[in-house]
């Protein structure tokens, strides 16, 4: 029988659900005579910052419903980015402690703003086991999102459920990134469940194991490399990526990321990270064959998260040229591509909210 603060912690989430809303789904601008419309919907305006936010709290509620999670249990993951601020945000709502094992590079400033601590762990591959061991010492419950993913209940509130009230048509696609792989998994049910038209592409960075993987049909298969785009790309194939709900995935270059990240903060003025420019990049790609095809209709994509942090990293010339992501040839592409298109034309980012 579940408890009364499972109840009411349940209530709590569902609750925070209500009053954050939906996020806005903002036009990227095309040229009009190409018949095909590009929208961005927009997780950077989630309270956390990033489309994290469902994730984790679709994951705790998991834990909660399960018993897994009670009154006092020490919440414990493992990861350095925008998941670890997302967790440490509903547990504070919920009142638990918490605790994110990430390693060095990444800063734990936000996690502790939100009232939760953090534990450096050298090498970077080795948080998984520490945070695994910490859940056993203390009594709490390691989350594993990577593995969580795959069986997670979204509550009615993943971002396919959001997006097929917001659009008036099914999209010909939806193009996202896949890190723990659930974003694409519930938008591919979504369109089989429903038996809809519309089809789910997944882009995927340099290094990662999704495409090699797909394409080659290996789902054991591994790179044992990091991505060097935040949030998505992994060196394995990860439980929650379904291949069999995915069309196509698409390789993107990283310097192309880069590069469409930055034209995504020309256009929104947002601080995106690069994920978002793989999204881009892929939906134009798409948008190209689209066009080749002579095929009109919606493409939808997201913008996966925004941060200040982004600024010194992919909208700043020195960190990309140091890490030789030279992103001017993509630049030059995307500038050709577009090149029918009114610059003077912001995003729409009015509707949704
Ligand atoms: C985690 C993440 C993704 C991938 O989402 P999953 O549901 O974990 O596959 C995409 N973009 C950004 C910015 C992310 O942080």
């Amino acid at each position: 029988m579940i408890s009364t603060w499972a109840t009411e912690a349940l209530a709590l989430l569902d609750d925070e659900r209500a009053r954050v809303g939906v996020t806005p789904l903002g036009e990227f601008p095309l040229p009009a005579s190409w018949g095909v419309r590009l929208w961005l919907k927009d997780e950077s305006a989630q309270p956390t910052g990033s489309l994290k936010h469902r994730l984790a709290r679709a994951l705790l509620a998991d834990a909660i419903a399960a018993g897994r999670i009670v009154a006092g249990t020490t919440v414990v993951e493992a990861t350095g980015g925008s998941m670890a601020v997302a967790q440490a945000y509903f547990a504070q709502l919920l009142g638990l402690p918490y605790i994110a094992v990430m390693p060095k590079k990444s800063s734990g400033e936000e996690v502790e703003r939100l009232g939760g601590s953090y534990r450096h762990v050298d090498p970077p591959l080795a948080i998984y086991e520490e945070a695994e061991k910490l859940a056993r010492a203390v009594g709490g419950h390691y989350v594993d999102h990577y593995t969580a993913a795959a069986t997670v209940g979204w509550r009615g509130g993943s971002l396919a459920d959001e997006l097929f009230e917001q659009v008036t048509e099914c999209p010909r696609w939806i193009v996202v990134g896949a890190g723990t792989g659930a974003t694409a998994a519930a938008a591919g049910r979504r369109l089989r469940a429903g038996g809809l038209p519309g089809r789910l592409a997944v882009v995927d960075p340099e290094n990662s194991a999704y495409f090699p993987g797909w394409a080659s049909d290996a789902p054991d298969y591994s790179t044992g490399m990091p991505s060097r785009i935040e949030g998505i790309g992994r060196p394995r194939m990860e439980p929650g990526f379904v291949a069999d709900l995915i069309d196509l995935v698409v390789p993107v270059p990283d310097a192309a990321s880069v590069a469409a990240a930055r034209w995504v903060r020309q256009v929104t003025g947002l601080p995106v990270g690069p994920a978002t420019g793989t999204n881009l990049w892929g939906a134009l790609e798409i948008i190209a064959r689209m066009r080749a095809q002579g095929v009109r209709g919606d493409v939808v994509t997201l913008i996966g998260d925004a941060h200040p942090r982004h600024l010194r990293a992919c909208h700043d010339d020195g960190w990309a040229e140091s890490r030789g992501l030279d992103w001017r040839p993509y630049e030059k592409r995307m500038a050709r591509l577009l090149e029918e298109h009114d610059a003077g034309g912001a995003m729409d980012r009015g509707s949704g909210r």
